[in-house]
């Protein structure tokens, strides 16, 4: 409907970037535009309400922008996913497959306990590694994962097949 093509006409493709290839979708224009940043808080806050979330997780970095003001409009806290070495306090800590290599992601150990249902937001969901490692990690911290939504997921690469084991029958919304 109509917030869905708001929202994909404030996404750019930048081909080539960051490297050749790779056709990057760059969000800027929609956060730049408060029309399309209000409506996507919009759906992500009625979403938060459909999961029964009772705390919201952004993954580092885009994540971070979307999630906090959906926290704050939705009235529950806010909990940062971040890369690994950025977090001061006693973290979990969970590595994952790249294209090349392995990354690693943390979360700070006391931010989420047993009873809590965490609603996951982040930009984009290509392959799942991040989102999929961000589940481990809100499992391993006792909570219970309430859904996943993202703002695009790219369609032609297999990251909701990826994903649709540690969801464990929780939801995966795209906007
Ligand atoms: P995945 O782990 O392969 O699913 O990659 C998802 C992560 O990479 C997310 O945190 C995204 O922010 C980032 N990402 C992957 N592709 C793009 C893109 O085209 N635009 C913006 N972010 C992207």
């Amino acid at each position: 409907e109509d917030v869905r093509s708001l929202l994909l006409s404030r996404i750019k493709d930048v081909a080539d970037y960051p490297k050749p290839g790779v056709m990057f979708k760059d969000i800027t224009p929609l956060l730049a535009d408060p029309e399309a940043f209000g409506a996507l808080t919009g759906a992500l806050v009625e979403l938060a309400g459909r999961y029964g979330a009772t705390k919201i997780v952004g993954l580092e970095a885009r994540g971070f922008i979307l999630a906090a003001p959906v926290a704050v409009q939705a009235g529950i806290g806010f909990v940062p996913v971040r890369k690994a070495g950025k977090l001061p306090g006693a973290t979990l800590a969970q590595s994952y497959e790249l294209e090349y290599g392995t990354a690693e992601i943390e979360v700070h150990a006391e931010d989420l306990a047993t009873g809590d249902r965490v609603m996951v937001i982040d930009d984009v969901l290509a392959t799942g590694g991040t989102a999929e490692a961000s589940l481990s990690l809100i499992r391993r911290a006792g909570a219970e994962v309430a859904g996943v939504a993202v703002l695009m997921e790219l369609s032609f690469l297999p990251g909701r097949a990826k994903l649709a084991g540690s969801l464990a029958g929780a939801p995966l919304d795209a906007l």
